[in-house]
Parts: C-alpha cells; structure tokens; sequence
C-alpha cells in the first residue's frame, strides 16, 4: 500500500476537451482567482493506492487519510502529481548511436543508410542494454507505459530478442508494450536496409506469431502487451505488411508502423507502387482503430479524414521530426477532427533523449510555430492538451482503456513532479501547466507503476543507474568499434 499524502496538486483529468471547450477564460474567476486552470485540477489531497489501483481520493477540504498501517506514505506536498506518461513511439537500441557525428545534420533517407552500417552489428548485450537504458530515462521523466519499435534482427542473433526487452522491463518496473517489427525489403529489392538485417517473409510471420503467443497479454491491466510492426514501406514488402495485419487480427492485438514520415517516403511509394503512403497500407489492412501510425506529417485533408472515420491513430514525435527536418504533423488538426493522438521520443538517433516530459513541452510548442495563436483560443496545442496526448492519448493507441486519469478504481501509474523548485519559481498560480512551460530538468521524484515504487527520491528502485549507464556506453562503444568507426 502507498499513500501520497497532501498532494500540492492533482491533475485529475487532462481530457482532452473540443477547441470551442479551450478558451481559457481570462480575468479573475470566482474559485481560482486565475481563471484559466480547469477545476479538473485537485489542489490538495490524499490518494491511496491498494494492489494496483488507486482505491481513494480525498481531498484536503476534507481532512486527511489515516493511513493504513504498513503503508509506505510519501511526502507530496510539494508535488504535482500526472497520470503516468505513455511513450508510443521508440527504438531502444538507437540509444547507443546517438550524436553520432557523421548524421547529426542528416535527412531521414541518408542517416538510416549510413546507420544501418552501424546498427547490423547489434547483439544480445546492445539490445538489453540499450533497453535498459531507455526505460530508465523515460521512467526518470515521468514515462510509466512505453512500446517499442525492434525491426532489426541480424543474422547470427542468438537468443529471444523480446525475451530480452522485457526481461529489462521488469526488473526496471516499467510496463511494456512492444512492437514485434521486422524487415523484409534489403537494397536487393529496392529497399533501403543491408540484407544482413532483414528476414524473408515466412520467417517473421513465423516469429510474430511466437512472440505473441509467449508474451501477449490481454488483460487491462497487462504489464505486458505485444503489437506487430514492419518497418516502413521502404523496408518491407507489401504482402509482409498484409500478413502482418492477418495475424494481429487473428491474434487480437494491435499493429503499428511508420508513416507520412518524410516527402522522400512520399515519392518512394508513389514511384514504388503506385500509390501515397496511406492508400497503400489501406491496401495492406492497416486502417483502423487497432492501428497507429509513428509521424504522420505528410497527411492530405482526405486522408485525415479517413484516419478520424476510421479511429487510426498517430504517435507524433515532435524532436525527432523536427532533428531530420521531416516536417511538421497536423496535430491541432488531428484533434480537432477525433484522431486519436498519442506522444513518442521516437528513436534515440533522432531525438537523441527519452525525456518524456520534455516531449510533451516540444508538442505544445512546434504546434505554435505551424499555427501561431488566435485571439482567445490555442492555435496550437495548450499546455493540459499536450500532457493529455502524452498519457491518456498515448495509452488509449496502446490498448489500454484503464490508464490516463487519476480517479478512484483506475489503474495506479502515477508520476510526482516536484514543483517547489527554482525553476518553477513564479509559476505556481498553474503548477501543472508549469510542468510543460518550465523547467530545465525534467525529472520525477516519484513514479508508481502498477501500483509499485520503481522511482524513489529519483532514484530507479529496480535498477543500479550506474551499472545501465557503463553498460550501455560499453556497448556502445563495441558496436562502432565493429563499424570501424572508433580510433
Ligand atoms: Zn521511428
């Protein structure tokens, strides 16, 4: 049992509301004094949390709890306490190929050629290292759910490359929603990955179906879930990406892939097929509301249309869109038309960090630069809505319905953000927008996953930092030394 008590704040609901419902009403109100922040905001209270829910609420107006006995109580007065942020876009293993000199300035076409170089020579070490090391910076900033997006499986890997995701998962404490992803298409036929990377077709239908069958689980509340994704257009074949959508269905989980990335993917399936992105993977069986795509930018009017008819999803990725100059995703637009949007960092070679929280600042603001701000409503996103794609909206792309809110009977993912710090100095008539509109350091004190400490005082309870921080950098450095790129 824990119990959060005398939280400063409590975001209760960040629901994401229609833009005529934004309009922050300015000048004084009656109950805040400030106007703007919705009253879905709990200013003081108590949670209790028993197995893994949330099993009572009481706000400070009305006393305080008792706590139970044996319960671990934490201090939360000075904190703001989030439903857990859900990451819905990653690729773990790019951790160790960060910075990388040679593709800092580089368009999404030439970094992954020239990555690709480099990442073929991933092993079993690189992969649960890396792993590691992304769950334990998106945990550190507030991530309590993520997927992740594997597509390489180099000839010569030996053991259960998801066996050993999730292995770092749980001793991290963090739930996990992977992508079983895959390549089929090398520079042999046309693609853009070596063949040393890519599967044939009948394996990795093959090895999808294990992986779900060993890991998948359906339950809400499931610590661990499984979706199927090939790559890209530009890395699979088309009758790999429907027989990838064969299976999910067949199977009952969700599918995901890259999409409307970049103009170049724009023109390669045009040229390559016939037909833009979106048509063609209608044609695969990728329409619906058990899909989501990564990106997104490149969507015609029609074509968002049809996502919002249809309930298929988006993981915008705002730095990493905006570190390959890829553009811009319709965000405002998406939102406003009921497509489900969700937050990702994206990969860690084109972010180059998994800082959660500051994802969400980089959504509220790259939606202004595109839109500005009308008078009396957000162009651009507001700082509640960004949060909200960043935890219930990234959830609900994820399959999970229980997570996303704070309220009694929902699931216990929680992150406590410390806002009695300098940096949110002056900020505090909004303490959880402050969370978006300030800070330099992005980190939580606390974060419960599934009704668990796995972050105490900033600290992973699961996992010695030092040993994930050494480790990775070794591993980083044995893959660029197989790439010939070290002196
Ligand atoms: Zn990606």
């Amino acid at each position: 049992m824990i119990v959060l008590k005398d939280c400063r704040c409590i975001a209760t609901s960040l629901g994401l509301s229609p833009r005529t419902g934004l309009s922050p009403t300015m000048g004084l109100s009656p109950t805040m004094g400030l106007g703007s922040r919705p009253r879905s905001d709990l200013m003081g209270g108590d949670i209790l949390i028993e197995g893994n829910r949330i099993t009572r609420i009481k706000p400070s107006s009305e006393g305080h709890m008792e706590p139970p006995n044996g319960a671990r109580v934490i201090d939360a007065s000075r904190h703001v306490v989030l439903p857990g942020l859900v990451n819905a876009h990653h690729h773990f293993y790019q951790t160790l190929t960060r910075a990388i000199p040679a593709v800092q300035d580089a368009k999404l076409f030439d970094w992954l050629v020239y990555l690709y170089e480099i990442w073929k020579g991933i092993d079993e070490e690189a992969v649960y290292w890396s792993s590691a090391l992304a769950m334990a910076e998106l945990l550190k900033t507030g991530c309590t759910l993520s997927t992740d997006h594997h597509y390489l499986y180099p000839k010569g890997f030996k053991d259960d490359l998801p066996g050993l995701q999730f292995a770092a998962a749980s001793e991290l404490g963090i739930r996990f929603a992977p992508t079983r992803g895959s390549m089929s298409r090398s520079k042999k036929d046309g693609g853009l990955p070596p063949d040393s990377v890519v599967q044939d077709e009948d394996r990795i239908l093959a090895e999808c179906e294990a992986t779900i069958d060993r890991y998948h689980e359906s339950a809400p509340d499931a610590m661990r879930k499984v979706s199927l994704a090939p790559c890209s257009p530009f890395s699979v074949s088309e009758r790999s990406m429907r027989e990838a959508a064969e299976l999910a269905r067949r199977k009952g989980v969700r599918l995901h892939t890259h999409l409307a990335e970049t103009a170049d993917e724009e023109e390669f399936c045009v040229r390559d097929s016939g037909r833009r992105p979106l048509a063609l993977m209608a044609d695969c069986g990728f329409l619906g509301s058990d899909v989501w795509y990564a990106h997104g930018i490149h969507f015609d009017d029609a074509e968002l249309a049809e996502l919002a008819r249809t309930k298929t999803g988006v993981a915008h990725c705002p730095s990493s869109n905006m570190r390959l100059g890829s553009g811009i995703a319709r965000v405002r637009e998406m939102l406003d038309l009921g497509v489900p949007v969700g937050l990702g960092v994206d990969g860690s070679a084109s972010n180059d960090g998994s800082d959660m929280l500051g994802e969400a600042r980089q959504a509220m603001l790259l939606q202004r630069v595109r839109l500005g701000l009308a008078k009396g409503e957000p162009g651009g996103l507001t700082a509640r809505e960004a949060l909200s794609i960043a935890s219930e909206g990234g959830a609900r792309l994820l399959g999970y319905d229980a997570l996303g809110r704070i309220e009694e009977g929902a699931l216990a993912d929680l992150a406590l953000f410390d806002v009695e710090r300098l940096e949110f100095a002056g900020a505090l008539a909004d303490p959880v927008a402050a969370l978006v509109f300030c800070g330099y350091d992005h980190g939580a004190d606390y974060v419960i996953v599934d009704g668990k400490l796995v972050l105490d005082s900033r600290r992973l309870v699961g996992a010695d930092e030092e040993l994930i921080r050494a480790k990775a950098n070794q591993a980083s450095r044995a893959l660029l030394e197989k790439a010939g790129l070290t002196r």
